[in-house]
């Protein structure tokens, strides 16, 4: 193995703090028997989902990586996990939405040539899905489970040392219904539990593991703006970096380096803020 660790970030579009600690039982299960440890993490502003992207990957806010808006995307030129992955000699693996194909490797997304790929890098093997005619009575997403078994998949055949799963799942629900409801109820249950058939292997084969959102959303179902509900997730951390004090506010920007730092990769110098474990 290249890096001194290997690790997956799984990140679930769109998922308000209060939904995490109230409605992922699994999650907070680990917690409490101490092999999972959480804090709170706040979103860069604007807190839309192309602009969080590009930043938890390159620890620089929008206003300097300039995805700006979900219609605004091109290549983004600062460094990113991916790129400083690659370049330190480790495999990358991604099975998420296209959009961070298109921010971290090649742009526009070619639905034929960049669904699924398998090369030298920054993303060097990825499995990708468009959403294509998503709209709020049209979900569009793949199972999650399909999505987890995928990047299992390439954790075996590939022996990849940083991984990401993004699914949008949660994201539309939301979207579609809201938060105060058996939906929503219903939605985080099974997320939560499809999650807790793969966390398992994925600790055993030697990773670690967070599990974060890219922002959260209001009861009715928005984001985009500053506001607790809109920006603030929960991040939980399954490895034995130490972390802050339970209580500590976590800063998005801090996502890039500190996984880097977890990979023993040198963290770049347009990386500025403080990796949260150490
Ligand atoms: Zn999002």
């Amino acid at each position: 193995m290249a890096l001194k660790n290997k690790l997956l970030l799984i990140v679930l579009d769109g998922v308000p703090y209060r939904n995490w600690r109230r409605l992922m039982g699994n999650l907070e299960g680990w917690v409490q028997s101490g092999d999972a440890r959480v804090w709170k993490m706040r979103s860069v502003l604007p807190s839309t989902s192309a602009c969080c992207y590009a930043s938890m990957h390159t620890g620089v806010p929008p206003q300097v990586h300039g995805i700006l808006a979900n219609e605004i995307r091109f290549r983004v030129e600062e460094p990113d996990i991916f790129s400083e992955v690659t370049k330190a000699g480790g495999v990358t693996g991604a099975v998420t939405h296209s959009y961070w194909s298109e921010f971290f490797n090649r742009y526009p997304f070619d639905v034929v040539r960049d669904i699924e790929y398998d090369e030298p890098g920054p993303i060097a093997h990825g499995r990708f899905h468009t959403m294509t005619n998503y709209g709020h009575d049209n979900q569009m997403t793949p199972s999650d489970t399909d999505m987890f078994a995928t990047l299992t998949m390439l954790t075996r055949r590939f022996g990849i040392d940083y991984g990401i799963l993004h699914t949008v799942t949660l994201d539309s629900m939301g979207h579609r219904f809201g938060h105060d409801c058996v939906q929503m109820d219903n939605a985080c249950y099974y997320m939560d539990s499809a999650l807790a058939a793969f966390l398992p292997r994925w600790l055993k084969d030697g990773y670690e593991v967070i599990v974060t959102a890219d922002h959260g959303q209001t009861d009715r179902g928005h984001h985009g703006g500053r506001e607790d509900e809109q920006q603030d997730v929960a991040l939980y951390y399954f490895g034995k970096g130490r972390g802050p004090e339970p209580d500590a506010l976590l800063d998005q920007l801090q996502l890039a380096p500190t996984i880097l730092e977890r990979l023993g990769v040198p963290v770049p110098a347009s990386m500025k803020a403080k990796p949260f474990l150490e």
